[in-house]
Formats: structure tokens, C-alpha cells, sequence
């Protein structure tokens, strides 16, 4: 099994992720784990470093849903949210930003982590809970 990992893709994902961390997971346990996954980073072989980030963003679901649709990039390895700042950039070169009366918030794009599926829930607002895939039952991340 170790030898099917994707260290590509894995350092790929890791870079991709850390900045995004506590969003994903939140503030608590984004410090710790960016501090594990720097301390992986660190080490001489990319093979053991690898196997240890996968190790690490396996552990929690949703960096274990990451992970996975950097994974099925392959092998341009882009991360989730790119799509999303990709969209936002469309939107707005269209002229379509919502950003226009007061009170008005702007609603943030969800979707299942599984590649296959095209599940998309718009969050009302930041406040609110992010729903779970209806047919995944997994908890859906920012897209
Ligand atoms: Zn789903």
C-alpha cells in the first residue's frame, strides 16, 4: 500500500492546504495540525515525508476530503477552492457580484467532497452549519 501513495500529489495537497486550515477544521486544531504537517515537511525523504502527511490529512474528514479531490486532479493536483475563486473571478468579470445592497450576504457555495458526485448547497450565511451530502452523509466543503 505505501507504495501506491501520490507524493505529488500528497506535497501538493499539504501546500494547498495550510493556508486553508482553519477554515476547514478551525482554529483549534489548524495550528496543531499545521505544526505536524510542517514538522513532516521537514523530512529528508519526500517518500516517509508523504506517508506521514497522508497519515496526518487522513485523520480528520474533512482534510481527508481534501485530499482526495487534489488526489483525483491528478496530475495537475489544483485544490478545491481554486474552482471556487476561479467562479467568483467569472462571476464578477460578468458583472453578476452580488455585493450591492446592504444586508446583503453573500452566499457561500458548498459541494460533497466525492468526486463523483454533484451535490452543491449555497450556505446562507456564515453563521449557519454546513449540511452533510444527503447521499454521501458527509460533511460538504467550501467549492
Ligand atoms: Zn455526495
Amino acid at each position: 500500500m505505501p507504495d501506491a501513495l501520490d507524493t505529488a500529489g500528497i506535497l501538493a495537497a499539504t501546500h494547498a492546504i495550510r493556508p486553508r486550515l482553519s477554515a476547514l477544521v478551525g482554529p483549534a486544531h489548524a495550528a496543531q495540525l499545521d505544526t505536524q504537517l510542517a514538522d513532516a515537511l521537514t523530512h529528508p525523504d519526500p517518500t516517509q515525508a508523504a506517508a506521514e502527511l497522508d497519515r496526518l490529512l487522513r485523520n480528520r474528514p474533512q482534510t481527508r476530503a481534501f485530499l482526495r479531490r487534489v488526489l483525483a486532479d491528478a496530475p495537475h493536483y489544483r485544490p478545491p477552492t481554486l474552482d471556487q475563486e476561479t467562479q467568483r473571478a467569472a462571476d464578477s468579470s460578468r458583472g453578476v457580484a452580488l455585493a450591492g445592497d446592504s444586508g446583503v450576504v453573500d452566499a457561500d457555495r458548498f459541494i460533497c467532497p466525492d468526486p463523483d458526485c454533484d451535490y452543491a448547497w449555497h450556505r446562507p450565511s456564515v453563521g449557519d452549519t454546513v449540511r452533510h451530502c444527503p447521499d454521501h452523509a458527509v460533511a460538504l466543503i467550501p467549492g
